[in-house]
């Protein structure tokens, strides 16, 4: 049988907890199930669930599942590296963009967006060879510079924490990450607003929320792995 929804209730359970902890309001954090390694039905259990931000990772995966679930009220989010090649086909489709760390992509937006398209800029503060991301240090001029592009609109700043045990390094990423998302809400750029953190996955959201997280991205604790899909 499915367990869904006790996966869900004890999701939940762990966001409460830790929202109690940090003192803030339960309401302040969107949970996005990551949905990119299960099926179409799978996915609509989850929506059916209750859970109406849905991320996907690959371009068809996302396509694939918003032909295939279009009668769905889904917030998709697109957290996956991006090509400019893929631009046009999602960028229409998609409430949040996740991984924008490249200035051509958002060339690409603006020549392909009839709307300002919500992203949030990718920061590499792990510093990772195998992470993409913006360096920490480049992140101001990335997004000064993205002011020359109207359908780009800065809502945050997203970041993966290495995959490690270490919880006290853990937790320095994301507190270094608000703490990058505050100098630059100070910068009062009118298209970086730049008020949301994206950050913490099924291994790290209750710590992500701790030190601010203001979107979760939750995958396997959410969704189980079913073996199949397009990871
Ligand atoms: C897969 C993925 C997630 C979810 O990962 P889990 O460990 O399964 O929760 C979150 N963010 C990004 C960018 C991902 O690629």
């Amino acid at each position: 049988m499915d367990n869904l929804e006790q996966r869900i209730q004890k999701i939940e359970e762990n966001i409460q907890n830790a929202c109690n902890t940090a003192g803030r309001d339960r309401s302040e954090i969107t949970v996005v199930a990551v949905t990119k390694s299960v099926s179409s039905t799978r996915t609509e259990d989850v929506f059916n669930a209750g859970i109406i931000d849905l991320g996907e990772n690959r371009p068809d995966g996302l396509i694939q599942k918003q032909q295939e679930l279009n009668d769905k009220n889904i917030v998709w989010h697109y957290i996956g590296n991006v090509q400019s090649r893929s631009v046009r086909d999602m960028v229409g489709g998609i409430g949040f963009l996740h991984s924008l760390s490249r200035m051509s992509i958002a060339k690409e937006i603006q020549k392909r967006a009839s709307e300002p398209v919500n992203c949030f800029v990718q920061v590499n503060v792990s510093g990772e060879d195998s992470k993409s991301g913006v360096p920490p240090e480049e992140l101001e001029s990335f997004i000064a510079e993205l002011s020359a592009y109207d359908k780009v609109r800065v809502v945050g700043l997203m970041t993966m924490a290495p995959h490690i045990d270490d919880e006290l390094l853990i937790r320095s990423i994301f507190r270094q990450m608000r703490e990058l998302r505050d100098s630059i809400v100070e910068k009062e750029f009118t298209h970086a607003p730049c008020n949301e953190l994206s950050m913490g996955m099924s291994n790290d959201y209750t710590i992500a929320i701790e030190e601010g997280a203001t979107f979760v991205r939750i995958g396997t604790a959410l969704v189980g792995a079913e073996g199949e899909g397009n990871r």
